[in-house]
Parts: structure tokens; sequence; C-alpha cells
């Protein structure tokens, strides 16, 4: 049985007219997509075959891989084992390496400044509070803050303040709101490979509710694989990891 017997017709088809793409872009998010899960995150190793597939397509010309993850960037390469030039995105896409990094502009810089000046207003007036700089945002810390009352203003004071800012991207947990100036998406991170690639085609595959922010950003003509059960904005389904690693060396094969 050849990978590409696992595969639906349209689905055979979709990656039949990848290979043909002049410049593709290959997005893949890692755990529950190449890597089963297991109770130790930390030895979420990948699936036989995963990371050879992987490699023998990122070694193809006008092919660029990525991983695409919620990890940080130097986790996922622990783990992964996988290294240039497969591109590793960490941190839901606010990490970057290998030639994609693009530093922000004197707008984002500006914009950050100001992010960062007003946090530090409001912990000066909020004993234990701290900001945590980031390159592309600032984070308030309001857990060591003792008085709940004080907690929850600092925290309003945020929200309506640097947070309400044009421009920001809001990540609020409980007692931590992250302001970046860029935005730190699996979509975003896919719009920016398709750019700085010029790739007509691209191919994203992930499991989980988080990749559905990559699905949902795919043009016309790209081609989104999900993998397992569950409601999905993917064109094409695949059931699971094995079957992953076996289109992936199945387009391998086409294109190289
Ligand atoms: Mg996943």
């Amino acid at each position: 049985m050849t990978p590409a017997d696992d595969l639906s017709p349209e689905l055979a088809d979709a990656l039949r007219r990848a290979a043909g793409a002049p410049t593709l872009v290959i997005a893949c998010d890692y755990d529950g997509t190449l890597a089963p899960f297991v109770d130790d995150p930390t030895l979420a190793v990948p699936a036989p075959g995963a990371v050879d597939a992987l490699e023998r397509l990122a070694g193809l010309p006008r092919t660029t891989v990525a991983l695409l993850s919620g990890r940080n960037r130097e986790a996922l390469a622990q783990v992964s084992g996988a290294a240039a030039p497969v591109v590793l995105v960490g941190s839901h896409g606010s990490e970057w390496e290998g030639g994609f990094d693009t530093p922000l502009d004197d707008d984002e810089l500006a914009r950050l400044a100001r992010v960062r000046s007003a946090l530090e207003e409001i912990v000066s007036h909020t004993p234990g509070a701290h900001v945590e700089p980031k390159p592309t945002a600032a984070v308030l810390h309001v857990r060591p803050v003792e008085d709940p009352d004080r907690r929850r203003t600092a925290m309003s004071e945020a929200m309506a303040g640097p947070a309400a800012f044009d421009g920001v991207f809001v990540t609020e947990g409980k007692n931590v709101v992250e302001i970046a100036v860029r935005e730190a998406s699996k979509g975003a991170a896919i719009e920016r490979l398709v750019e700085q690639t010029g790739a007509e085609i691209a191919i994203f595959i992930g499991d989980d509710v988080t990749d559905e922010r990559g699905f949902a950003r795919l043009r016309e003509g790209d081609i989104g694989i999900k993998v397992g059960d569950g409601q999905t904005l993917a064109g094409y389904r695949v059931a699971d990891i094995p079957a992953v690693v076996g289109l992936l060396a199945h387009l391998a094969e086409l294109r190289g």
C-alpha cells in the first residue's frame, strides 16, 4: 500500500496540484499532528518518518516547511529534533527564526514604548505588580498583588488604557494581560510565510481548535487539512498522525 491509498481522492488531487506549484509553503502544527500526545510533553517525540518527510520537503527547491506550535521555540526545537531548513515558529506565531524574523518598524516600536510606559504607570501605584517586557509585547502581571481590589483595579486600568490603544493585540488571562504590537496567531504566521516566499499555494495541517485560526486565514486554492474528528474550516481531513506522515512523504515524492 502506498501512502496515497489512505487519502481521499479530493485530497490526493489537491496534493498533486500543490506538488506542481512553483513556490510552496507547508506549515504543520506539532502536537497531535506530527507527535502523539504523551503524559510528559517534553517526551512528545515525532511519529516515525515525520521529521524525515519534513526534511525531504524542506530540501526541495522553492519549498518552505514550517512547524507552527504553541510551545516556545526552544522547546519545540528540542522535542521535535527538527532544524533548518525546517523553519520553527514558536508561541503561536510570535517567535521566529531562520531569516523570517522581521524587526519591528518605527511605528510598532513607538506603540510598544507607549504601551510599556502606560503599564509602568499602573505598576507604580500597584505594589507587587510588574511589567514583563517581550520583544513584541509588554505583559502586566498582578498575581503577586495582595489586595484583590487593587489587583482588579490594575487590570481594569490596563484594559481601559493601553489595551484599548489602536493597533494592539490583547490576550487577557487570570491576573495577567499581554499587549502586543504585532499579531501572534497561526493565521498571521501562515500569511507571513506566504508573503515572504511568494508561495502560490500554502498547505496547513493541524488538529486543534487553535489551528482553526490558521485554516480561517487560508486563501482560495490553499489547502487546509484537519487531523482527526471535530468541526473545522479546513477543506480536507485525515484520520490520524500516521496519515499525516504518509501524506507528507507522498507530497515529497510527487514534488521531488
Ligand atoms: Mg496540535
